[in-house]
């Protein structure tokens, strides 16, 4: 069971739940986390169960950014809008960057989010359950 985090600005919002309800067969086999409106939002269109941080603005991507830090975290789903200045780009930043800084698997658009998808149904982030054994020896 990985933990996979959704997060979606305004404009993304219809296409992360056109892509919650596609792939809702693999993501209900997971832990969902999620920023406010976007955790709420798939909640009511697909009856997935997320756990709802802070919106993003108000400190929900730092709260999902603290578990990737604490490396609890194994995917971020992060559909981006590259088109709209947003008033907690550096919080946004630095999600990516932590993101990069534990190597967590991260899709900053539908395309690549489809892919993430496949590739957990292959197996191919079973190496993210070491992390969660080494999580636990600490
Ligand atoms: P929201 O936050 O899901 O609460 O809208 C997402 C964001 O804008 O970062």
């Amino acid at each position: 069971m990985m933990k996979i985090a959704l997060i979606a600005h305004d404009k993304k919002k219809p296409e992360m739940i056109e892509f919650a309800i596609a792939y809702k067969y693999i993501l209900e086999k997971h832990e969902l986390y999620a920023t406010g409106t976007t955790g709420q939002k798939v909640m009511e269109a697909t009856g997935l169960k997320v756990h709802r941080f802070q919106s993003g603005p108000l400190g929900g991507d730092q709260q999902i950014g603290a578990m990737i830090a604490s490396n609890e975290m194994d995917m971020v789903i992060f559909m981006r809008d590259p088109l709209t200045a947003q008033p907690h780009e550096p919080d946004v930043n630095a999600l990516l960057r932590l993101s990069d800084v534990y190597r967590i698997p991260l899709a900053t658009n539908m395309a690549s989010a489809e892919i993430l998808m496949h590739a957990l149904t292959r197996g191919e982030f079973h190496w993210r359950e070491l992390e969660h054994l080494k999580n636990k020896q600490k």
